[in-house]
């Protein structure tokens, strides 16, 4: 574990895509300012190494954006940290464009972004924990621990906090997370260590673009297994990325979401819902049809559909899981033995409040859960004349970008621009192209 000392001017939390992305901004940032004062950053992150939703890296699964909205094309598009920079450094430029796509699989995004990772130059400490942020002598000081044994490693003094720490997966309440029953996101780690598989039989719950694929998967990794799927809807609904609704992912929208009055921010959210959330990618659906449909004609059911149905019941003991799954209009109910019931329903943003220490005054920072966030991401602060910035995690004031990849090469260049007043490398002028 490095050892952090002394004061930087932006402390940043968490190092998945959207903190990385302000990295790779502040080293083009001190690039250009060749022999000036360098812009002094540090990261630190939760995980032992760099990964990007690891326990959902299934084989085939592919990005749901362009690879033009990567690190930094939006914002830069000459810089050597593009996603076709990676692809010609690792020899395969002229067969992704013989792929004829712009949706890499998600594996090979990962490798993109884990090769990203490993070209900053700024420090980065991984197995970190940042668990309180305090107000110290005018300036930030953030304790951070070790996550391998919870011992406090130090505290760090910033001058502006950046808070990119992501989702948090959500369970149904009432659900008990144990050996065999979990959040999708941890899929692949929970199944390599399931202890025994007596059953021949896994539940899945929800109706998104992951539950989709989590029975796909599994369908595909365990021949000899039933998948039996749960969910409340009548159907998967598919997801829409046409293009006037995919417009609400582009920079320019944030500035249409965010200057939008409440009532209009809910409707835009309501409306535009499934471009991402609660859907699943068209041609999936057809393919989990296909199957069932495949299987009635051979009598043999291995993936069973069960809509509009919600679970009841759910016990876990260490031979499987028994879990009672209830017809919505109360046509009667069934129960089965499961090897593991995964649950695929959700995530909701990290919560900031409960990083803020008692030094610091954030009774007028909250809208009940929700952070108060300035256009610049800076979190609304009276009482603090520096500033903490989230990036990220600000669906309800900015819209929905912004729990995505979409935006966060622009969004890192303006959390810089409020960090340093300068204007942040080729950046395209979003208010002529939005009177276009
Ligand atoms: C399976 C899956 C597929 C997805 N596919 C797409 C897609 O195709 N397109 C798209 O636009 N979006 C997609 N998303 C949405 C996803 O939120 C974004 O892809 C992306 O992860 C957002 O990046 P981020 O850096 O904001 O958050 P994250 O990737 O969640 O990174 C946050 C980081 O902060 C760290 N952290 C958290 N708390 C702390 C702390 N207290 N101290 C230190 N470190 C901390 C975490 O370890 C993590 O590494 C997908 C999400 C999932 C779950």
């Amino acid at each position: 574990m490095d050892e952090l000392s002394g004061e930087v001017d932006v402390l940043g939390i968490g190092f998945g895509p959207s903190n990385l992305s302000l990295a790779i901004a502040i080293e083009e940032l001190n690039d250009r300012r060749g022999a000036g004062r360098p812009l002094t950053a540090r990261f630190v992150d939760v995980r032992p190494r760099f990964g990007w939703h690891d326990g959902m890296l299934l084989p085939g699964t592919t990005m749901q954006i362009s690879f033009l909205k990567d690190l930094v094309s939006l914002r830069t598009p000459t810089s050597p940290f593009t996603f076709l920079n990676y692809l010609q450094e690792q020899g395969r430029l002229s067969d992704f464009i013989n792929l004829k796509t712009f949706f890499p699989t998600r594996r090979e995004f990962h490798g993109y972004l884990s090769w990203a990772a490993s070209r900053i130059g700024l420090p980065v400490s991984y197995g970190t924990r940042a668990t309180r942020i305090d107000w110290s002598d005018g300036r930030f000081e953030v304790a951070l621990e070790s996550v391998a044994d919870g011992s406090e490693v130090t505290r760090v003094a910033a001058r502006h906090v950046v808070i990119g720490s992501g989702i948090r997966p959500v369970l149904p309440e009432g659900v008990v997370p144990g050996p065999r029953v979990f959040h999708n996101h941890q899929l692949l780690d929970r199944l390599a260590g399931l202890p025994s598989r007596p059953h021949g039989r896994f539940l899945v719950v929800g109706s998104g673009q992951s539950a989709a694929e989590v029975a796909a998967y599994l369908h595909d990794s365990y021949p000899d297994a039933e998948v039996h799927a749960s969910f409340r809807r009548f159907g998967y609904s598919p997801s829409d990325d046409t293009p006037y609704a995919n417009r609400i992912f582009d920079p320019e929208a944030v500035d249409e979401f965010f200057t939008a009055p409440p009532e209009l921010k809910q409707q835009l959210l309501d409306s535009h819902w499934q471009t991402n959330y609660s859907a699943v990618d068209a041609d999936l659906i057809r393919d989990l049809f296909r199957r069932e449909y495949d299987e009635s004609t051979r009598g043999v059911r291995r993936l069973v559909v069960h809509n509009v149905t919600g679970i009841e019941r759910l016990s876990e003991s260490a031979d499987g899981v028994t879990a009672t799954i209830r017809d919505l209009g109360d046509r009667g109910s069934t129960t089965l033995e499961v090897d593991a019931a995964v649950f695929a329903t959700g995530f909701r943003p990290a919560d900031t409040r409960s990083m803020l220490g008692p030094s610091i005054d954030g009774s007028s920072s909250f809208e009940g859960e929700r952070p108060i966030v300035e256009r610049d991401y800076r979190l609304r602060l009276p009482s603090v004349p520096e500033r903490i910035f989230l990036n990220g995690g600000v669906q309800h004031s900015h819209g929905l970008t912004s729990s995505l990849l979409s935006n966060v090469a622009v969004r890192a260049a303006d959390i810089l621009r409020a960090i340093t007043d300068e204007q942040p490398a080729t950046q395209p002028d979003h208010h002529a192209t939005q009177q276009r």
